[in-house]
């Protein structure tokens, strides 16, 4: 009798969860000390001197940079650009890119790790958790301690001054774009212009957001330089990197033990991860070039601190190139690979972008004047002449006040009316539409088309006439 067959049993599927969210774990770096710390406050102080500086600068009279876009008008000291001038502005934006290609080319992300405004913020609300806080450790401990009247003391504090940074950055920036000094007064006695306001909170809402909540990640996730600059980098780049040849084997060790008979000798680091409590991002920089490291240099002064006290040479990590490490050439040679063809290309892009804005800016036209033709009005007679309508635009992009005069030519007898004998007076930024009347004797016009040239004389008010600039445009007069 056959036994009857049994199958083996299949084994059973595991239950796999696969999270397709993680949340994002708190970093409470440690505060790095040394010459790139110092560096990074510098630029912070520098920078941030800067944007809530500069709309308290006065000149001649007004705010001396004040982007005013309901008056279409851009202040920068005695420069005043109006849209017809948005080339400047595609010249600029030109050149901060080739800047940003050079840069980094030479240099990697030393723009993210000294002056982004994403580092910037995160360090400011870096400083304020360390200044209510305390460092790392502390920081550690009071995130796991329940919620009690010391912790609560503790984080309303904190979360006081991080309103006061981020809505003073708020207004700040509402500043470059509104007169700031008619602005805080409004803000705090309730006057503001709800989209000047609502401007100002978002902003601040934003700068908290991205700055104390969301840090890194927006490095991570956020940031498109972030993806798109390696591109840049060659071999020949400054990079943050960790010497593995000198540093491995890595191990724990006390100042100046010698290892035992038969013991293999360590590696210069201690395994003492000073370089990732002090990282920002949570990274380790011993596991190679990651696309998280923003180039802050922490990790090299927190490594730096540790080689002093060990008694061992700095720069175990430093800033240095892929092809050191691959033995092309030495530190010291470093410089002397600056003037590789891709750097020296982007830099005469940049400097050639350079000079035509320079150049642009210092030859434009400040005066702007256009001829249109009057199309509600027909052709009419006037006291015996023909007479046909214009409209004068006459927009001054210099800051000081202009006087314009004006004649125009095309006929023997030809008469301009509509314009004060002595010029109409244009103020610094301002466009001036003036109405005016050409006319002629019939004879000289008939029927169709004519030319006619107006010429316009203008000079700063004060000047002598002899100083007058002149600008010619073209018009058509209509005869009978
Ligand atoms: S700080 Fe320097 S010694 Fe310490 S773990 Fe990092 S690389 Fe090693
Ligand atoms: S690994 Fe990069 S981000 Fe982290 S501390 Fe070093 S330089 Fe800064």
């Amino acid at each position: 009798m056959s036994q009857p067959t049994t199958q083996p049993e299949k084994p059973q599927a595991k239950e796999q969860v696969i999270q397709l969210y993680q949340g994002a774990k708190r970093i409470h770096p440690k505060m790095a000390k040394g010459r790139f710390a110092n560096l990074r406050i510098f630029m912070i102080i520098a920078t941030q001197l800067f944007f809530y500086g500069m709309p308290w600068l006065m000149w001649h009279g007004r705010q001396a940079v004040w982007f005013d876009i309901p008056g279409r008008h851009f202040y920068i000291f005695s420069l005043v650009l109006e849209p017809a001038d948005l080339l400047y502005l595609t010249g600029l934006l030109v050149i901060s890119a080739f800047g940003l290609f050079w840069w980094t080319t030479i240099a990697g992300r030393l723009w993210c790790g000294y002056s982004c405004p994403q580092t910037v913020y995160t360090e400011i609300m870096l400083w304020i958790d360390h200044l209510v806080e305390g460092d790392r450790n502390k920081r550690l401990k009071l995130d796991k301690e329940p919620w009690n009247a010391r912790k609560i003391r503790i984080k309303a504090i904190k979360y006081l001054l991080i309103f006061i940074v981020c809505a003073w950055t708020g207004i700040s920036f509402v500043g470059w774009f509104v007169p700031i000094r008619e602005f805080v007064p409004a803000v705090f006695n309730g006057t503001a212009s709800g989209v000047a306001l609502g401007t100002a909170i978002f902003y601040g809402f934003v700068t908290w957001l991205f700055g104390h909540i969301m840090r890194q990640q927006v490095c991570f996730y956020m940031c498109p330089y972030a993806r798109f600059q390696s591109a840049m980098f060659d071999h020949d780049t400054l990079i943050i990197s960790y010497d593995a040849e000198r540093g491995e084997p890595r191990g724990a060790r006390k100042k100046n033990a010698v290892p035992k008979e038969g013991e293999k000798p360590l590696g210069d680091c201690i395994n003492c991860t000073a370089c990732v409590q002090v990282c920002p991002t949570g990274i380790d920089i011993r596991d190679g070039l990651q696309y998280q490291c923003i180039g802050c240099a922490a990790c090299i002064d927190a490594c730096d601190e540790i080689m002093d006290k060990m008694g061992y040479q700095r720069g175990l990590i430093r800033y240095t190139t892929e092809a050191v490490f691959k033995k092309e050439y030495t530190d010291a040679d470093i410089k002397k690979r600056l003037l590789r063809p891709k750097v020296v290309g982007y830099g005469g892009v940049l400097l050639v972008a350079i000079v035509g804005l320079l150049v642009g800016i210092a030859t434009r036209q400040t005066m702007q004047i256009d001829v249109i033709k009057d199309r509600g009005v027909m052709v009419r007679e006037n006291k015996g002449m023909l007479e046909n309508a214009y409209n004068l635009s006459i927009s001054n992009a210099s800051e000081n006040t202009q006087i314009v005069t004006a004649t125009v030519s095309g006929f023997d007898d030809i008469r301009l009316t509509g314009l004060p004998e002595n010029g109409i007076s244009v103020k610094g930024g301002d466009i001036v539409k003036v109405p005016v009347q050409v006319a002629t004797q019939p004879e000289y016009a008939d029927k169709g088309s004519h030319p006619i040239l107006f010429t316009f004389k203008y000079r700063e008010e004060g000047q002598p006439e002899d100083k007058a600039r002149e600008i010619k445009e073209k018009a058509i007069f209509i005869g009978e």
